[in-house]
């Protein structure tokens, strides 16, 4: 595996970001971002960026640690959540409606591994067409789909066919999705980005605890001890300019989580995330033209 890319000295010459930054953060299910990129998101947030994520899948009965689990009161408990963790991290949230594996028939085995469906791939990517479009993101992080999480990799796939047709100058992102990426050595491409988090992890157990029917006490011993063999959390670029430019990124961010009015660099700069909860229902555009992505990718091998 090669390094990975150094966040604090950035190749000179590297792309320059526009400040703030826009990104956007691909979430399969409430709570993968914060399972998975919690020290990042916080660490993104102090560099002054603005954060977007979508939620694909917000419909779903899995609610393990609520008395909604098995019903479909868990679509309420779980999106309350979501909306819990986008306040406090002031990420600017979009939630799609479409229905988890759970919903469509898989089980706890057969959702690792299954090729996702590609109608299920379609309807995706129609939520993210116009998510991608308002955000306009400089960079966009997608799961990895780390032991193939059906509903991941149909994230993953739908959000590699929409930048590509949408976006191509947005730097495309892979993150290391948990719990599943926990004990695996999995490499993905060869611009690997370490995101040094040590300052963040009460920030990023905060992300967590916004979860608590997801069993928060389970997954944070998972999330620590991947971190601690890791060395952080790690994204892997679709290209050396994509981990490049979230070197950069990071490169604005200080490296402990000390209060905003202790950064000098923020003081004054209007730059500051966003607290105040803002949450968009992610629905398919309403004409659905010939050239949409929907039609075009009908004819994809996903
Ligand atoms: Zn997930």
């Amino acid at each position: 595996m090669s390094t990975a890319q150094s966040l604090d000295h950035p190749v000179p010459g590297a792309l320059r970001l526009p400040r703030p930054a826009k990104v956007l953060l691909v979430s399969p299910h409430p709570d993968d971002i914060a399972w998975s990129l919690g020290g990042t998101v916080a660490r993104v947030a102090a560099a002054g960026a603005a954060m977007s994520a979508l939620t694909v899948f917000g419909r779903t009965s899995y609610a393990p640690g609520s008395a909604a689990h098995g019903t479909s009161a868990a679509i309420a408990v779980r999106a309350r959540e979501d909306v819990m963790w986008a306040t406090a991290t002031g990420v600017r949230l979009h939630r799609g409606d479409l229905p988890d594996a759970s919903l469509r028939g898989y089980d706890d085995d057969t959702e690792m591994g299954a090729q996702p469906e590609p109608a299920i791939v379609s309807e995706v990517a129609d939520r993210l067409t116009p998510v991608l479009r308002a955000a306009r993101p400089d960079l966009l992080l997608v799961p990895l789909a780390v032991r193939g999480h059906v509903d991941h990799l149909a994230a993953r796939s739908a959000a590699e066919y929409v930048a590509a047709a949408e976006a191509p100058d947005c730097a495309l992102l892979y993150y290391e999705d948990l719990p599943y990426a926990a004990g695996v050595d999995h490499s993905h491409t060869e611009h690997p980005v370490l995101v040094d988090v040590a300052g963040y992890h009460a920030q990023r157990e905060a992300g967590v605890l916004c979860y608590p029917s997801q069993e928060p006490h389970l997954i944070l011993p998972i999330i620590a001890a991947h971190t601690s063999v890791t060395g952080g959390e790690r994204l892997w670029g679709a290209t050396a300019s994509a981990a490049q430019r979230l070197a950069e990124l990071l490169a604005a961010a200080p490296q402990s989580d000390q209060q905003p009015d202790q950064r000098p660099a923020e003081r004054g700069s209007g730059h500051r995330p966003r607290r105040a909860p803002v949450v968009v229902h992610a629905s398919a555009p309403a004409d659905q033209t010939a050239d949409s992505p929907l039609r075009r990718m009908e004819s994809q091998p996903w």
